[in-house]
């Protein structure tokens, strides 16, 4: 193992050293979006850190299992249960149903990660695709006392725990957005911190999914989900969870209460959460002024990695405020950085590298530094190192940075060279009548999707 990564946890208000349940593999839990609507820059942003906080435990030497879900029922207008679906609402505005609204936004959703180079999580499960695991989690919780019936719905009876307020320390001010959104007062509620687990019966009569429970037909609450998937996907042990600020409360802090009523431990270990970006109207918004998405950026003809490029330049605990002034200056700059990085030739060489690797990972395991990190790839560019060991680090330091410093044209190019090389040795296999050997290329190459194919002009390739 490398460097220790650092990370500051919610749980404890603090930036801690980051010691794993399991030295083998690290479980990481990451709140998916809402398939309603496109996704704004805003919540890319949340992924965004989610995945350069991936990439830095892998670089740092952690093997990381990732999940995310996909919430495709029970998230409402206001986090504290109220409101209506969003689902609901995204498939009256387009008249269409829920599971195609789904659809066609987990698509959407699943394109900007790829544009924004945000790595897909290993495991990555639709809500609606669990409610077994809601079922049996909620069974338990109002065996044990934790949960009640009430008006048709189940509720989780925040009254039964010492400490509900873990992630906030009661401090009101912290408790962002989701309570203080018109919130209307349910009376079925013992409590007014209460929430739902299970709905049967609302005020949304024209709720599109319901399945069968115990408690009549019905539909999760929202924050279920995620404590279902997590559990069902990664077990009882979660060492990091992750979401943006607003997920803080009441969405994690239902998640915690929930899973440790219910498995009767400690569930999670590092809570790490994002800073939002906002607008210069303040909060961000997929309804009011101009709706930010990736397209969007794309059509006023930015790369949609210089929107990753200032996200990098900033800490994700620090709020940043969008303008298009800003992501001209990130467009300049990230095309004289890529242009120097393309004058450096194709030599790689790793010799004598240390010194600028262990900066570069210091700086990511100094609780994801990736200003600094970035201000390193400038390092090398200025130091007296020959073009070869420039080339070598900033390809390496892209694994995680992923902003497509080495051009694409390059590794198109440095497949090509592969390929060749590999047809090369097949050829002289042949010729040395070694079959199998041959074969064995021709189906290694197969399995990466490159496909050889024998003509009078010699062999060819086509890539899948
Ligand atoms: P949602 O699709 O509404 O469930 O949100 C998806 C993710 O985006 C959640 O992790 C939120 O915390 C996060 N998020 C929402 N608004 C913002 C914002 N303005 N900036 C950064 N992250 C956000
Ligand atoms: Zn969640």
């Amino acid at each position: 193992m490398g460097d220790i990564m650092k990370l500051y946890n919610t749980l404890t208000h603090s930036v801690e050293k980051f010691v794993p349940i399991d030295e083998n593999e690290v479980k990481m839990y990451t709140c998916g979006p809402t398939v309603y609507h496109f996704a704004h820059i805003g919540n890319l942003r949340t992924y965004i850190f989610e995945d350069i906080l991936e990439k830095s435990l892998k670089f740092l030497g952690y093997n990381v299992k990732r999940c995310m879900n996909i919430t495709d029922v029970g998230h409402l207008t206001s986090d504290s249960d109220s409101g209506e679906d969003k689902m609901l609402k995204g498939a009256k505005r387009e008249h269409k149903t829920v599971l195609q609204i789904a659809d066609y936004y987990t698509e959407e959703f699943k394109k900007d990660c790829k544009k924004l180079n945000i790595r897909w999580p290993d495991i990555v499960s639709p809500a609606t695709k669990n409610i077994d695991e809601y079922i049996k989690i909620i069974s338990k919780l109002l065996d044990d006392g934790y949960a009640y019936l009430s008006g048709g719905n189940v509720y989780f009876d925040t009254s039964k725990l010492n400490d509900y307020y873990v992630l906030t320390n009661h401090k009101e001010d912290e408790m962002v957005v989701g309570v203080r959104e018109g919130v209307e007062e349910d009376f079925n509620k013992r409590n007014q911190a209460d929430f739902v687990l299970w709905f049967t019966k609302s005020k949304f009569d024209d709720q599109e999914l319901k399945w069968d429970s115990p408690w009549g037909y019905g539909y999760p609450g929202w924050h279920i989900e995620c404590s279902g998937i997590s559990i069902k996907y990664l077990g009882e042990y979660l060492d990091i969870h992750c979401g943006g600020i607003d997920n803080i409360f009441p969405h994690h802090t239902n998640e915690i209460a929930q899973s440790e009523s219910y498995l009767g431990h400690k569930w999670c270990n590092y809570w790490v959460h994002g800073e939002h970006l906002n607008d210069q109207s303040g909060k961000m918004s997929k309804s009011k002024g101009e709706f930010l998405t990736v397209s969007l950026l794309e059509s006023k003809g930015y790369n949609p990695l210089v929107y990753r490029f200032m996200c990098l330049n900033s800490h994700y605990r620090k709020v940043l405020v969008f303008s298009y002034d800003i992501l001209d200056n990130m467009q300049q700059a990230y095309s004289k950085l890529k242009s120097r990085i393309s004058n450096l030739g194709n030599e790689e060489d790793s010799s004598d590298t240390d010194k600028y690797m262990n900066e570069f990972k210091e700086a990511l395991a100094d609780d994801l530094n990736t200003s600094l990190a970035i201000t390193i790839v400038y390092d090398v560019l200025k130091s007296d190192l020959t073009n070869a060991k420039k080339k070598y680090l900033i390809k390496k330091f892209d694994e995680v940075l992923s902003l497509n410093l080495v051009d694409e044209d390059e590794k198109v190019h440095e497949l090509d060279e592969y390929i060749k090389k590999q047809i090369e040795l097949r050829n002289n296999a042949k010729k040395e009548k070694d079959f199998a050997l041959a074969d064995q290329i021709r189906n290694e190459l197969l399995e990466k999707g490159i496909i050889l194919k024998d003509t009078r002009e010699g062999t060819k390739y086509e890539v899948k």
